[in-house]
């Protein structure tokens, strides 16, 4: 009995560990193990490799400006329009929003705010923003089937999932309208007639914070630099939103034959399995069908400021077209801005996104705020006014900040990094390093 408890006890997985012990032990069929693993550790190195993003010779993506400018008043303006898709019962947080954007912006601009609502226009509404706007105040409703199910869509089968997704609790994806907006967010918004004339768009919602005087044009700015896209917050999607929407794209993406781009690749984690076992991954959330991933980085759409042609034009709007017949707008809860950022990132080279790193911006407990650029103040300038602002920090590059920069809850770390500065934030690899040796 007491030998029986001292001898070792006869796990189910010892008697393979020894049998397999004993089968390295025999030198060659080591040797082959020892191979067929470097080879797969060779393969991989090279896999990951080919995601790594070429160091460009300067830097991509500055600001347009440092610090305050004295606002050109007299200056070209671009053909342009802030927009804001609001509910009447929304009043209060549009009028705080488009307060704000004056007071920092428009004031000195006088660019037109477009209102964009899938009902009439309360007479109430349409007053406080005629009285709050300095340039012109459109308001719109937009035509019925293009806030709704697409027509080949059965829609009871449509809301049933949209019930069960609230069941499962996905971020806002029980609630119909909310499926409606990101849709038409994504797509149809871009060929509204009452944006036709204009060929930029500032987005803009309600119970927005800007911090930061803007006293340059974005808009003439992004015209200038051939600029597509611009934004201020970048971060994670909540992956239970879109697990198929990845998938789609890269689909698309290869059914076309479109080149691959630094920042489509920059977008991706590859994946570190080796060959075969890579693409037994591919029916995995968020892989295409190689097995490699989405980082689920994106730019988050409450803020944009965006060129309508790049949107409504064919590139854009057939994979649009294209991810609306596959109904994930509905049977999933696709966000707009995955949309955008996966959209962007097929079609465009990273110089061609902004980020605006010198505006103040919040929506909900997200934020980022510049420190205020030393010397560039313009503390005697009578259009900048006096409202009080937050003292001036070495390496800072804000204008008239609130706020001193050491507060952000914008993800300065890799999500950020990874799209706005693709080719310096990207993780060596080894092959990187090791081509790095003969370059
Ligand atoms: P979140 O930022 O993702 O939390 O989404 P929001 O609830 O802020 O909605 C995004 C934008 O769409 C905001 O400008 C809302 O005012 C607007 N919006 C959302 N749902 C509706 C709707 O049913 N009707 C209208 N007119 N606007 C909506
Ligand atoms: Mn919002």
């Amino acid at each position: 009995m007491l030998r029986r408890l001292l001898s070792p006890p006869r796990l189910p997985g010892a008697r393979s560990f020894f049998s397999l012990a004993r089968l390295l032990s025999r030198p060659r069929l080591a040797t082959i193990l020892l191979l067929a693993l470097l080879a797969a550790l060779l393969e991989v190195l090279v896999h990951t490799g080919e995601f790594a993003v070429s160091r460009p010779g300067g830097e991509l993506d500055e600001p347009f400006h440092i610090g305050c400018r004295e606002p050109a008043a007299a200056a070209r303006r671009e053909s342009a329009a802030l927009v804001m898709l609001v509910r009447n019962s929304e009043l209060a947080g549009a009028l705080k929003t488009v307060q704000s954007v004056e007071r920092h912006f428009n004031r000195w601009f006088h660019y037109p705010v477009v209102f964009l609502n899938d009902e009439p226009w309360e007479p109430e509404f349409v007053e406080a923003m005629d009285a709050a706007v300095s340039g012109e105040a459109v308001f719109e409703v937009i035509p019925r089937d293009e806030w709704t199910f697409p027509s080949w869509m059965d829609e009871d089968a449509a809301r049933e999932s949209i019930r069960r997704q609230g069941e499962r609790s996905i971020l806002y994806a029980g609630r119909e309208t909310y499926h409606h907006m990101c849709r038409f967010y994504s797509g149809k918004f871009y060929t509204l007639e009452a944006l036709k004339k204009y060929k930029w768009y500032w987005r803009i919602e309600p119970d927005v914070d800007f911090h930061c005087s803007i006293t340059y044009d974005p808009f003439v700015e992004m015209a200038k630099h051939d600029k597509v896209y611009g934004f201020t917050i970048a971060l994670w999607e909540v992956p239970s939103t879109c697990p198929g929407l990845f998938r789609e794209v890269a689909d698309w993406k290869e059914r076309h034959r479109i080149k691959t781009t630094e920042l489509w690749k920059a977008t991706m984690t590859p994946s570190w399995l080796p060959w075969p076992f890579r693409s037994m991954m591919s029916r995995a959330r968020h892989r295409d069908r190689y097995g490699d991933g989405w980082s689920l980085c994106h730019y988050w759409s409450n803020f944009e400021i965006g060129s309508l042609d790049f949107f409504r034009g064919r590139g854009y709007q057939d994979l649009f077209e294209h991810l609306d017949k596959t109904g994930g707008f509905y049977f999933e809860r696709w966000g707009d801005a995955a949309v955008h950022a996966l959209a962007l990132a097929m079609l465009v080279e990273p110089e061609r996104i902004h980020h605006f790193e010198d505006f103040g911006y919040r929506h909900d407990w997200y934020f980022q705020c510049p420190a205020n650029a030393p010397g560039r103040q313009l503390p005697e300038s009578e259009a900048l006014g006096d409202f009080p602002f937050a003292p001036e920090q070495e390496g800072g590059i804000g204008c008239r900040c609130g706020c001193d920069g050491r507060k952000t809850r914008n993800h300065a770390s890799y999500c950020l990094n990874t799209l706005k500065s693709p080719n310096t934030a990207r993780r060596p690899s080894f092959l990187g390093w090791c081509r790095s040796w003969f370059d």
